[in-house]
Order: structure tokens, then C-alpha cells, then sequence
């Protein structure tokens, strides 16, 4: 009999735990496990600001696939959309051919994009912080603020060129705004021509307060370390316009900058749109187990799922984070090994540990089990709780090494120019535009590819 086929989308936190157990789980007569991924490694987000700061280098958080998934066959490619009923997935593979994959079961851990929102050149002149060529991008695009601020004799354009907005006040947006404001500060000293004094960091957020993720007394903490290292905050505010110079905020202010950086949240992955099946806040609606309704077949997890909080209870969803993705990569594993050989599935359950916020250098906030930390002890926490969650011993050792080494030696504030001259836009990065519509997927499918 032939071998069923297990197809998982997206190799990130939920998608390569899942499929890691699943090599565990199932003997290889049991199932053909295939993988859709655009790239051959995991990445590990929460490590992605410390890339654009050169604190890690990208190879660092750039898990390898292969070498965790043994048995796995990895197809390089992205899934433009899904046939629930024919059960085809539809791929561009990385050479722009589109191919239809047939499964018997379907695992969408596609993950999330940028969150964005109908503002006047947000689409054309915002960086992202999402993947890692747009770490690698931002940390290149920085540099070269400072280059060219310190070679122009334009007073105007020297400030503007210093001057560098984040928006997004959760732990995204805030580490990234600290990680890259050590970068230009300690950058500055091999600027004889610049004055550090004249380099500004702004951290916009429509909501009132830091951090909300964290609570009251540590957005407040984490704000005050960064007010101290010269961070200024806008909150309660939004931004109204982005020009390539210029950005204007919704209490009225312009700013003149060249660099705009959005964080201000994550929509599930457009691949859920392509399946009309219900969504919560734009997340797949699945069930406890994973399953999504309607859909036997299907499952779904991650921040692409909308999770029932089993924990909290009520109508609470599971936040999207790693830790929860990763969590749920597990029980996916379980589930689809259940389904397959007919036993009884899990529901996903899982208490928060609480969150940890790296701000560079000796700043850090963290709330393990509750316990409110800042200071060198949250970033002792910080620290282990990255190590421990990197998937593999290398990742791990590589992680370590690079800290030791920035610590001892520090950064030479090299650009590489790897991306000199791409566009950056969030959708050439994040490929938002590559999804196909259901008539589309329908006509493919229907005609056999
Ligand atoms: C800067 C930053 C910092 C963060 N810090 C933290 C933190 O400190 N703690 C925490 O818990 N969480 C953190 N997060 C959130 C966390 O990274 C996500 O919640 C987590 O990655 C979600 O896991 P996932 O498996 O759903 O998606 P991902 O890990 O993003 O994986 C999705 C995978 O799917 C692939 N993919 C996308 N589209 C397709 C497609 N169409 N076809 C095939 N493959 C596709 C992607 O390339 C990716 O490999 C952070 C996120 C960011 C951006």
C-alpha cells in the first residue's frame, strides 16, 4: 500500500518541530514526509535584531533544516494556495515553476508578514524586520545613514540622515530600536566628523504604553534604560505619512529622516486566504487539537493559526510567539502521527513562561513564571532562554561564540553591499503579492497543473 503523504508548509518554529517529531514518531514505511520551504533553514526571529546590530552574525539564527531533518524531503519553494477538496497545494518553486503537490494530510505553518496599514508611502519607503535579508538589509541601510551623514556638508540632510524611526512599541519593535541605537552609538566613534549627540532613535506606538506584553512597571523599566541611552518615545501616536525624507506623525510633527522602520505587529501568512475557511483576525480558526474544522485532513498552527488558549481559557487565542509556535509544533507532531495510525489526538495546551526582552549590553527586561526582572538578571535569563530554545547544539554553540566575540572584540561596522540596489519595499522581501486567487487555484488544479 502506498505510503501516506505528510505535507508541511513552512520549515519555522511550528512547521520543523512538527516534522522533527514526526521523523521520531512514524517509522519511514508509515509516511512520505515532505517539506515546502522557500529556504533551508529555520530562523530564529528573536535573535533577528542582534543580526542587524552585528552582535550575531546571520548564519548564527539560521537553523539548518537538513541537519535536523533527516528523512525529510524538502521541496524549495513557497505554497501560493491550496485545493482543500482535490487535496492539492499549490508551489512556486524557487525557479518560478509552479507545481501542484497532492497530500493525504496538509500541515499550514506558514507563519505570519508584516502587519500593515493603509498609510501614504508606508508600501514604498518602510523596512521591515522580519526575515533575515531584511536584518541584513536594515543593518547595511544604517551604516550607511552614518556614511553619508559624515561626508555631507548639507546640515539638513546630515540630521535627517541621523535621525531613525521605529514604530512599534512590542518586544519586536523595542529590541530592535535598542539593538540598532548601540550599533550607531558605538558606530560613532569612527565618525571623527559626526557628533554622536546629533544621532537620534524615536519609538512611535499608537498605544499609550511600552510593552504591553510585559506590564505596567517593566514597559516602564524598559523605557527608562532607553530614555537614559538617549531613546525618545512618541506613544499614543501613529504615523500619518512616509516620504523618503520625511515622515509627518499623527499629532502633527515632521520628521525628516531617511530610514522608517515598521513593526508594528503580524497578519497570518496570505496562504490562509486562499483556502475560504474561517479566520480570526485574519489567523485560520482551528480547533484544540489542531485540526482545522471542516477540513480533516488539515492542520494548522503557529502564528498563521488562531489557537484556543486552553490555558487562559474563554475566547483567548495563543499569542503569536516562538514559544508558543514551538509548543505546537510538538503536539502537530503527535496529532498527525495519531490521525495517521488511528489513536485518539491531543488538544494543545500550554501555560505562558512569560517573555524576555534583550535591549543590548546590560539592559534587559524578562518576566520568567511571573517574576518581574530588569538589569543584568533579566538578561542572564534572556540569554539562557534563547539558548536553550535554539534548536540545535551547533545553532547554540554558534550563538555563544558570536556573543563571546562581539563582547570581546566589538563590531567593525562593516556593509557588505550583498543587497546594494534591491528593492526594499516589505513585499520584495516578505512576497505578500505571490499568492494566487481561489479562481486561479481552481483552474490549476482542475486542469491537472
Ligand atoms: C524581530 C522579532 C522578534 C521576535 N521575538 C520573539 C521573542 O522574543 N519571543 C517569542 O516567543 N517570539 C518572538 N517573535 C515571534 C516569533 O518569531 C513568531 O511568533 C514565530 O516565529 C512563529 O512561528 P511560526 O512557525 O508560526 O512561523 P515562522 O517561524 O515565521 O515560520 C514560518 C515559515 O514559513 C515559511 N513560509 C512563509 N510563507 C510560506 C509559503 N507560502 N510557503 C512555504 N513556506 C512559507 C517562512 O519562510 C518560515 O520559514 C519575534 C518575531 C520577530 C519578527
Amino acid at each position: 500500500m502506498a505510503r501516506p503523504k505528510i505535507v508541511v508548509v513552512g520549515g519555522g518554529f511550528a512547521g520543523a518541530e512538527c516534522l522533527h517529531r514526526l521523523e521520531r514518531r512514524l517509522a519511514p514505511a508509515e509516511a512520505d514526509l515532505c517539506l515546502v520551504t522557500p529556504t533551508d533553514y529555520q530562523l530564529y526571529l528573536p535573535l533577528l535584531p542582534h543580526v542587524a546590530a552585528g552582535v550575531l552574525t546571520p548564519q548564527s539564527v539560521a537553523v539548518s533544516l537538513r541537519r535536523r531533518l533527516r528523512r525529510t524531503r524538502i521541496l524549495p519553494g513557497g505554497a501560493v494556495g491550496v485545493d482543500p477538496a482535490a487535496k492539492v497545494c499549490v508551489v512556486r518553486k524557487t525557479t518560478g515553476e509552479l507545481v501542484n503537490v497532492p497530500y493525504d494530510h496538509l500541515v499550514l505553518t506558514a507563519g505570519s508578514t508584516t502587519r500593515t496599514f493603509d498609510i501614504p508611502g508606508l508600501a514604498e519607503h518602510a523596512l521591515g524586520m522580519k526575515t533575515l535579508a531584511q536584518a541584513a538589509y536594515l543593518r547595511d541601510h544604517v551604516i550607511s545613514q552614518l556614511d553619508l551623514a559624515a561626508v555631507t556638508s548639507d546640515p539638513v540632510e546630515r540630521d535627517a540622515r541621523l535621525r531613525f524611526i521605529v514604530v512599534g512599541g512590542g518586544y519586536a519593535g523595542t529590541e530592535t530600536a535598542a539593538c540598532l541605537q548601540r550599533l550607531t552609538t558605538a558606530a560613532a566613534h569612527r565618525y571623527p566628523r559626526l557628533d554622536p549627540a546629533n544621532i537620534e532613535w524615536h519609538l512611535v506606538d499608537v498605544a499609550p504604553k511600552l510593552l504591553p506584553e510585559l506590564g505596567e512597571n517593566l514597559g516602564a523599566k524598559a523605557m527608562a534604560m532607553l530614555r537614559k541611552r538617549g531613546v525618545e518615545f512618541s506613544l499614543g501616536t501613529s504615523v500619518k505619512a512616509i516620504e523618503p525624507t520625511q515622515v509627518t506623525l499623527t499629532d502633527g510633527r515632521v520628521l525628516p529622516s531617511h530610514t522608517l522602520i515598521w513593526t508594528a505587529g503580524v497578519a497570518a501568512s496570505p496562504l490562509v486566504d486562499t483556502l475560504s475557511c474561517d479566520t480570526l483576525r485574519g489567523r485560520l480558526v482551528v480547533a484544540p487539537d489542531l485540526t482545522v474544522p471542516g477540513l480533516a485532513d488539515v492542520f494548522a498552527a503557529g502564528d498563521a493559526a488562531a489557537i484556543p488558549d486552553l490555558a487562559k481559557g474563554g475566547d483567548a487565542i495563543t499569542p503569536p510567539t516562538a514559544q508558543h509556535a514551538q509548543r505546537q509544533g510538538k503536539t502537530l507532531g503527535d496529532n498527525v502521527a495519531a490521525r495517521i495510525r488511528g489513536d485518539v489526538m491531543r488538544p494543545y495546551f500550554h501555560k505562558d513562561l512569560g517573555l524576555v526582552v534583550d535591549l543590548g549590553g546590560k539592559d534587559a527586561v524578562s518576566k520568567p513564571l511571573g517574576v518581574e526582572l530588569h538589569g543584568i538578571p533579566a538578561q542572564a535569563v534572556a540569554r539562557g532562554y534563547h539558548l536553550m530554545a535554539l534548536p540545535t547544539m551547533t545553532a547554540r554553540t554558534r550563538v555563544m561564540v558570536n556573543w563571546a566575540l562581539n563582547a570581546a572584540a566589538g563590531d567593525d561596522f562593516v556593509r557588505t553591499g550583498f543587497q546594494t540596489g534591491r528593492p526594499a519595499r516589505l513585499q520584495d522581501f516578505e512576497y505578500t503579492d505571490a499568492y494566487l486567487s481561489r479562481d486561479r487555484i481552481e483552474e490549476r488544479v482542475g486542469n491537472g497543473g
